[in-house]
């Protein structure tokens, strides 16, 4: 277990080229599951969130935009991407899901 903090450089980035092999250690006094931090040209923190099952990362322009959520319901507590919420709770109900499930089912609709 190491508490080290990890260093927010502006290259830190280009770990979104590969898929990270572990759980990346959580920012300091961040959220869990919030791995990064950069500041982008406009001097905004732009976050970088990992979901703790198949480990994707995402990195939304503005963090409310995110879709790796914790639940907001149910004892797995972890944040996770929208496949695997919906692959991992297919019958969740609260409000990431259903808008997860709804999303995927309109994407199905469209084609
Ligand atoms: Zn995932
Ligand atoms: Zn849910």
């Amino acid at each position: 277990m190491t508490d080290d903090p990890i260093p927010v450089l502006p290259g830190q980035l280009d770990v979104l080229d590969a898929l990270p092999p572990e759980r990346l250690p959580d920012l300091p006094g961040c959220v869990r599951g919030i791995v990064g931090m950069t500041t982008n040209a406009k001097g905004r923190n732009v976050y970088t969130l990992q979901c703790e099952e198949c480990l994707a990362l995402e990195t939304p322009t503005h963090l409310v935009l995110m879709k790796t959520h914790f639940h907001s319901r149910g004892d797995d507590r972890r944040r996770l991407c929208p496949d695997c919420r919906v692959h991992l709770f297919p019958d969740c109900i609260c409000d990431h899901c259903r808008e997860d499930r709804q999303s995927r089912a309109k994407h199905k609709e469209d084609r």
